[in-house]
């Protein structure tokens, strides 16, 4: 295209000069037949230079103009290309990764169930392996609904907004963290018991879910805060750890769908990155945004605000 764009160009600043000459000679000949005057000659020749000039810049102008569309158009292409490019590869190391995620639990449960069934084991040997089996079982069953959600987020999902308790809806999520996690301390402060708001429990669900899981994963067993408070048309969710903390680079990419922080503590935890992404879109949805802070002394603090 830029070929046959420079080529056009030059055929048409020929063909203006074809024309020029072809005018000028006409205009001469006349002179010399002296069927025009010296004067009408000169200001004939005036004018044919003038719109000689004025077609040479016009014929510029438009390669110009047509030039910098056909760079335009080349760099949106190139960067669609990029991007599609970006995708495909987050697609496939997101295969690789959910394969890995989905079939190491699937392994341990293979291995305590074969164990099971082939040697005769003591009470408490059964129940730690049990609990491991179980551990993994719980693994899975959050990445399969994570994928679920995630895919459900991506296509058309119909949010079901009911007005909901937020204080007893959250308060029942983190009673069965409490559950699960007898070392770790939850405190919860509800500045008034009932605050109400119209949610999409399934998805809201997963947020709360989502961001204890995370305070739990990253907390190293330090406190973990968990507040809720409504004033003046807003209602704010806070869920703080003490814990390993965020860089403020990471901070820029962790709602980002499959990232995870590179560094050794996190690599040491299993996950696939969708969390937070999941936490952000069902935020947004909700009018809401978030938020991630530093918590003093260290650790890290979200904050979900929504309007009511
Ligand atoms: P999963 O999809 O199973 O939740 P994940 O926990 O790695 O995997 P996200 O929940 O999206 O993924 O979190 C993204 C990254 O942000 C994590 O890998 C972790 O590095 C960092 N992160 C999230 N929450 C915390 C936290 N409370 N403290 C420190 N780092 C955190
Ligand atoms: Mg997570």
């Amino acid at each position: 295209m830029l070929i046959a764009l420079v080529w056009w160009s030059i055929l048409l600043s020929e063909k203006n000069e074809e024309v020029y000459n072809a005018k000028f000679a006409l205009l001469d000949t006349k002179l010399k037949h002296e069927e025009i005057s010296g004067e009408v000659f000169q200001s004939s020749i005036l004018e044919l230079q003038n719109t000689y000039e004025a077609q040479r810049k016009m014929i510029m102008g438009e390669a110009i103009v047509f030039g910098l569309l056909l760079f335009i158009g080349l760099n949106l292409l190139h960067n669609a290309f990029g991007k599609e490019l970006e995708a495909n590869n987050k697609v496939k190391n997101f295969l690789l990764s959910i394969t890995h995620e989905l079939k190491s639990p699937l392994s341990t449960i293979n291995l305590v169930l074969e164990t099971f069934k082939k040697r005769k084991l003591e009470h408490e040997k059964v129940i730690e392996l049990s609990d491991m089996a179980l551990s993994e079982s719980h693994r899975l069953e959050k990445l399969i609904n994570d994928i679920l959600m995630s895919f459900k987020l991506n296509k058309s999902y119909t949010y079901n907004y009911e007005d909901t308790n937020l204080v007893e809806f959250v308060n029942n999520i983190v009673q069965k963290f409490v559950k699960a996690n007898p070392g770790i301390e939850f405190n919860e402060d509800y500045s008034s018991p009932n605050i109400t708001l119209s949610i999409d429990r399934e998805a809201f669900y997963s947020l709360v879910n989502n961001l204890l899981e995370n305070a739990v994963k990253y907390g190293e067993k330090s406190p973990i805060e968990i507040s809720l408070e409504e004033s003046s048309g807003q209602v704010q969710i806070q869920i703080a750890d003490g814990g390993i903390g965020i860089s403020d680079v990471d901070k820029e990419n962790i709602f980002d769908q499959f990232y995870r922080v590179g560094n050794e503590e996190t690599r040491r935890t299993k996950g696939t990155g969708l969390g937070l992404f999941i936490v952000k879109r069902i935020v947004e949805s909700h009018n809401g945004s978030i938020r991630v802070e530093n918590n003093q002394p260290k650790g890290t603090v979200f904050i979900v605000t929504l309007k009511k």
